[in-house]
């Protein structure tokens, strides 16, 4: 059986961006938390965890910081939440993604500069939330529908609003321009602003061509990771017999049935667990025949 890696696949800029600076972090004494889960992977948090680093949630904030270090996600957060931190005597250590920061100092311009922002993207995701924080009358819309019915709202109003469009990195182009088109149907001014990240796309685009060589597929990371499941997803819509594996005892028993095995990775899966697998699956295939263990 022969392994072959996807061309792209695992940590982000962004993750790697933050999962390296909490380990940075980590040896500078003090207490330390992240702000929720820093990514959906297990492996990850148990290693975090191990380096003392603890979890706030954010509905339950102590009222006393004093000494502590914040780490706030790659996801971001509102700048309410930031200041209730602060208050608190946290020192925070940013690791928002560049990519994400950007879209929100471009919320917060767009808002200053008497803009009325339709936001796409998951009501619920941390980015979005973040984001809405930087521009709070934002429009959160979620699909073309819903686009529709905010814009044909506001345009009813009857005054002359300048308009412009953002979305969560992770939407896909074609979701986006279905928004856009909506929306410009009420507002044709509609300032269409470019803030989607390609590394989603790069591990789906990276794992289609991997389908096409491989009999079957293992798709390393966490079973809570949206982005690793989607993966799954890709390479089951292909037709192709694939697992998600969080750890190596899910490597299916008869994996040496196939002849090429494809691995590939969600954004938010470490390098060594990665290589923890591909070593799995090396040496379950060079197992003797007829070995079950
Ligand atoms: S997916 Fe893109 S925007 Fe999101 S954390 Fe990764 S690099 Fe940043």
């Amino acid at each position: 059986m022969q392994v072959i890696r996807a061309s792209v696949l695992g940590f982000c800029m962004g993750v790697r961006r933050a999962v390296e600076l909490a380990y940075r972090e980590a040896g500078g004494g003090g207490k330390i938390y992240t702000l929720g889960s820093l990514i959906h992977n297990p492996y990850v948090s148990v290693s975090l965890r191990n380096q003392g680093i603890g979890i706030l949630k954010e509905e339950e904030l102590p009222p006393d910081l004093q000494g502590a270090t914040v780490i706030i996600r790659a996801h971001g957060i509102t700048p309410a939440l930031e200041g209730a931190l602060v208050r608190r005597g946290a020192r925070l250590a940013d690791a928002t993604c560049p990519k994400v920061k950007s879209g929100q100092m471009k919320a917060r311009a767009l808002t200053e500069g008497g803009y009325r922002i339709f936001l796409a993207g998951e009501a619920q995701h941390g980015e979005v939330i973040g984001l809405c924080g930087y521009a709070p009358d934002c429009l959160v819309v979620g699909n073309p529908w819903e686009a529709k019915a905010q814009a044909e709202k506001l345009s009813s109003q009857g005054r002359k609003v300048k308009t412009a469009l953002l979305g969560q990195t992770t939407i896909s182009s074609e979701e986006y321009q279905s928004i856009a088109a909506e929306i410009q149907r009420y507002f044709p001014d509609l300032e269409i602003i470019d803030t989607i990240c390609q590394a989603t796309k790069e591990r789906q685009r990276a794992l289609t061509r991997l389908c096409d060589a491989a009999d079957a597929v293992v798709i390393v990371g966490g079973k809570e990771s949206a982005n690793t499941r989607r993966l799954l997803a890709i390479a089951q819509a292909r037709s192709k017999p694939a697992w998600l594996v969080e750890s190596v005892g899910d490597i299916p028993a008869d994996i040496d049935a196939y002849s090429t095995v494809g691995l590939s990775a969600g954004a938010s899966t470490p390098d060594n667990l990665i290589t923890l697998i591909e070593r799995a699956l090396i040496s379950h295939c060079e197992r003797p025949v007829g070995d079950t263990g």
